[in-house]
């Protein structure tokens, strides 16, 4: 067990935000928009937003999944926007029961990997970098949380 927890505060001295980041979401909906990308999600969570839309699952999943591979993605407008994200409120339609992706945001391996990709998650994201401090165990709870 002391291993165990000595091994835990190795890890965290290891990483550069040791010390914890910030963010608060200004829900500007810049992360749901933009370039074309994937939103991953799971059966569970397909099921979830469509109980949130009182929708069957399968005509949800019909109008707003499509499928990538072997893996399933929420659908985009040509754009790049989020087709669950409200054209006019810029708002997620679905907030309550967002995928695992968009809850871990912008702690992401891949937003947090070094300073540089936090900085650029920080450019993005304008809610990154200000606001709440999240601590290191909060985020790497985030970090490994994943959907598919
Ligand atoms: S880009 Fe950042 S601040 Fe804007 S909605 Fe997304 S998480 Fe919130």
């Amino acid at each position: 067990m002391a291993k165990k927890q000595s091994k835990k505060k190795d890890d965290k001295k290891k990483k550069w935000y040791a010390e914890g980041l910030r963010f608060e979401c200004t829900q500007c909906g810049d992360c749901c928009s933009g370039a074309p990308g994937f939103v991953w999600v799971n059966e569970e969570e397909i099921a979830a937003m469509a109980e949130e839309m009182e929708m069957e699952i399968d005509a949800f999943e019909h109008q707003f999944v499509r499928q990538v591979g072997r893996e399933k993605s929420l659908k985009e407008y040509p754009d790049g926007d989020c087709i669950l994200l409200g054209p006019e409120s810029r708002k997620c339609t679905v907030y309550e029961s967002r995928p695992i992706q968009c809850r871990t945001w912008p702690f992401w391996d891949s937003t947090v990997k070094k300073r540089g990709d936090w900085k650029q998650a920080c450019e993005v994201c304008p809610g990154a970098g200000t606001g709440k401090l999240y601590t290191f165990d909060e985020i790497e709870l985030q970090r490994k949380r994943k959907s598919v």
